[in-house]
């Protein structure tokens, strides 16, 4: 017996053809119609139509031929099968392969033979259409290629069949399933067209609600994801997106209760050949417990990493008697050294000299029952020199007889990230508390560097630094390379700082020579310089400051616009970037009130000029007239009251015309201004000196009787008189003369006391000038 081939894919040529179902059932009236058909047009004995399978050929439908299988190996079809092509054995009895074969050597046995394999997708070669005759037959081309359509109309059949089951098996699972499909038109507006049976089951509206012209779908999903939705459907069918697939919740109230539970959607556009959107098919997936495994699942993740971030927890065990601790991560690995340096190292030499006692402290109250656990949080020192922070937990598990503990044991894990997340909001809340508190102080007292004074030591502490700095751009610093210094402290040497302060005070204007520093003013974006500085940044001339070997410089802003800076440097690790978020509040801050510092100080300016500009006269700088008759009549009454003596002086120059003449205008105001100079400095603080026109001038002495005020004036007529005037090197003699009244009650009006010095002012013009006249004495 020959052995029989088998195909190449053969173990799943068999699953194929046990999954379609078709061995061993009913005979097919239409199949069985084929094979009567194929028997008489190629006038064989028989017409089979074969399905090969593990041991046997089993006949789907048979014409001549009684068995209903038989073996495999005695089977012509299972050739056809091996070769995957048709086979046409004209007689048996000449072929190797069948000359002894049970069913040729038969009586009346298999002489020719003529079989078209049956194939599904491509190569999966089940069985065949075949013919078989009891005489040898040479097959004409035409029976053969007429075999082999039939086969080939089988075997699509055959794969039509299998398919319509899987769909009709498919639908019928979706039926029952959580998944509802749903086509949605485009035409003429957006609207469900088709809902699957078993959409309510999903959605939990009925169908018909679904379909209504009056109901939108999108009135039924859940506000919070409605307009993702529509953005997505809307994508589709603009063809930007190729499909939608979403989570959403169906919104549903039950008994008022919200009740909404998510689906998951997928859609997908169907379009024509010109890309046109013909519809959108849809499915739709009651995802509810899915959805909230997903957030549940998400949310212990999260825990789960936080847990992991917090930092893994080591155990320790310590004996007392032999101060023996072992700990299951040695710290010394954690403080970066190698097991081998461990061997060396004792752990209380690790730990930081200031942690050393409370952890002793701690040990002691547990030993002593005092507390029912040791908790302590402490620093141990890094190889590379920094410090980390360790929280240790643990209890004392045996004692001896008398009580002493023998053994503690316990667990602790790196907490220095945390440390250092708390240092820093409580850093954060320094820095808000110094921003109300300059606010404050700089509303009280209006000074800016005081404000500096205050801020910046707490600002260098916090960021470990040893210097400190702030100034301002003077408005107008188009070079940007001007800085009027309001804050300036260089470490803790309080001489140094103090001697520094005062120039501070003073406003100080500095030029600044550095590259960095005119950069950061220029740009606004702050700078961290890691490496030292050179000296020319440190030059601020007039002053320098102290050598630089790494600075943090930031801009100071106020609406936009760069308006000073802020200097921190000399720390003793590195400026990192978190400084800049820390210290933000307070930088916008100091940007803010250098602002208002400026405002307020050409506001003073101003109203300073404008004082002035009423109050003095315009040439000289002394009182003006209006200023000087206030203040004669305010005392006026004040002297009346209580009879102090005071004293009145009117003063004319004498001759001025001829000064204005002979030497010009210009010369002549040159003189007015000299004399003013000459006859203040004569004069007391408490006297008011006033030009009351012209030449003509006016001095006030209170507390001062007539007799008095004449030496005072006449000091004043030597001064004017003794040396001559220089104008542009004309030397010009001037002199004056004055007319002095005491205040007497008997004036009774303030006119007829100032009518008095006026007339004694006459008689000393009328005398010959250069002279002073009283009252009293005219
Ligand atoms: P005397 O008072 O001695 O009688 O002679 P006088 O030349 O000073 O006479 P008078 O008081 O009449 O003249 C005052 C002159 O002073 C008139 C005017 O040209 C001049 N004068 C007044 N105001 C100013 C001024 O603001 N600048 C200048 N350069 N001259 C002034
Ligand atoms: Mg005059
Ligand atoms: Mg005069």
């Amino acid at each position: 017996m020959s052995s029989v081939p088998l195909p190449k894919n053969e173990q799943a040529r068999l699953q194929l053809l046990h999954e379609l179902e078709l061995l061993d059932t009913e005979a097919d009236p239409i199949f069985d119609r084929i094979t009567q058909l194929v028997k008489e047009v190629l006038g064989a004995d028989a017409a089979l139509i074969t399905l090969v399978d593990e041991e046997r050929q089993w006949f789907k439908a048979k014409v001549g031929f009684d068995e209903p299988e038989t073996d495999r190996d005695d089977s012509f079809c299972t050739h056809v099968i091996a070769a995957g092509k048709t086979m046409v054995v004209e007689n048996a009895l000449e072929d190797d392969r069948f000359s002894s074969n049970p069913y040729v050597l038969a009586e009346g046995g298999v002489r020719s033979y003529a079989g078209a394999p049956i194939t599904l997708f491509d190569d999966y070669h089940l069985g065949t259409l075949c013919v078989i005759s009891q005489s040898p037959n040479k097959f004409p081309a035409a029976q053969v290629r007429y075999l082999e359509v039939l086969a080939d109309w089988l075997s699509a059949t055959i794969a039509d069949r299998y398919e319509i089951d899987n769909y009709q098996a498919e639908r019928e699972v979706l039926a029952q399933g959580p998944v509802c499909a749903v086509v949605w038109r485009v035409e003429p507006e957006v609207h469900l067209s088709y809902v699957a049976e078993n959409a309510e089951r999903v959605l939990g509206y009925p169908n018909e609600y679904l379909l209504r012209d009056d109901v939108n779908y999108e009135s039924i999903v859940h506000p919070d994801e409605r307009a993702d939705l529509l953005d997505r459907m809307q994508r589709v069918l603009d063809g930007e997106q190729e499909f939608l697939d979403m989570d959403y919740r169906i919104l549903r109230k039950d008994n008022g209760q919200d009740t909404s539970h998510w689906v998951h959607h997928y859609a997908r556009a169907d379009k024509d050949k010109a890309g046109n959107v013909l519809r959108v098919r849809g499915y739709l997936l009651d995802d509810s417990k899915g959805k909230k495994l997903e957030l549940a699942l998400r949310e212990t993740n999260q825990n789960f990493e936080l847990a992991l971030a917090a930092g893994e927890f080591f155990t320790w065990s310590w004996t007392l008697p032999n101060d023996q601790l072992k700990v299951s991560h040695p710290w010394s690995l954690m403080a970066g050294y190698s097991s081998k340096d461990e061997q060396q190292l004792n752990w209380q030499t690790l730990v930081h000299p200031d942690d050393m006692t409370k952890m002793q402290e701690r040990m002691n109250d547990h030993a002593q029952g005092k507390t029912d656990r040791f908790e302590v949080r402490f620093r141990i020192r890094h190889k590379e020199g920094h410090y980390l922070w360790l929280h240790s937990v643990g209890k004392i598990v045996s004692r001896d007889s008398s009580g002493r503990p023998l053994r503690m044991t316990g667990i602790h894990h790196d907490i220095s990230q945390q440390v250092a997340n708390e240092n820093f909001l409580e850093q954060q809340a320094q820095v808000l508390e110094l921003v109300s508190h300059v606010q404050h102080e700089f509303m009280l007292a209006k000074d800016f560097s005081e404000v500096c004074d205050h801020a910046l030591p707490k600002m260098m502490a916090m960021t470990g630094s040893k210097v400190g700095f702030v100034g301002e751009l003077p408005p107008g610093s188009r070079q940007r390379n001007l800085l009027l210094v309001h804050g300036l402290r260089i470490g803790s040497d309080q001489y140094e700082s103090e001697s520094l302060q005062d120039l501070v005070k003073q406003s100080l204007e500095v030029e600044v020579a550095g590259d960095v520093i005119r950069s950061v003013l220029l740009r606004g974006e702050p700078e961290f310089c890691h490496e030292p500085l050179s000296e020319l940044e440190m030059t601020l001339t007039p002053i320098t400051l102290p050598a630089l070997k790494n600075a943090l410089i930031m801009p100071l802003y106020f609406k936009r616009e760069v308006i000073g800076l802020m200097i921190l440097a000399n720390t003793e690790s590195h400026y990192s970037r978190k400084y800049l978020g820390l210290l933000r509040p307070m930088l916008d801050t100091l940007g803010t009130l250098m602002h208002m510092r400026r405002m307020d100080e050409e506001r003073q300016q101003a109203v300073e000029e404008l004082r002035t500009l009423a109050t003095t006269d315009e040439l000289t700088g002394v009182a003006n007239r209006r200023v000087f008759w206030e203040a004669i009549e305010q005392r006026y009454d004040e002297f009346m009251r209580y009879e102090v003596p005071m004293t009145v002086a009117i003063i004319d120059l004498d001759y001025f015309k001829q000064v204005n003449d002979n030497y010009g205008h210009a010369a002549g105001d040159e003189v007015l201004r000299e004399f003013c100079e000459r006859t203040q400095v004569q004069l007391r603080d408490m006297d008011l000196f006033g030009r009351l026109g012209g030449e003509e001038f006016a001095v006030l002495l209170p507390y001062t009787p007539e007799d008095e005020a004449l030496l005072a004036l006449e000091r004043i007529r030597k001064a004017i008189a003794a040396d001559p005037f220089v104008v542009e090197d004309e030397k010009i003699t001037v002199t004056m003369s004055a007319g002095i009244a005491q205040l007497k009650q008997a004036d009774g009006k303030l006119d007829h006391w100032l009518a008095r010095a006026d007339e004694a002012l006459y008689k000393a013009k009328d005398q010959g000038r250069n002279q002073c006249v009283t009252a009293s004495k005219r």
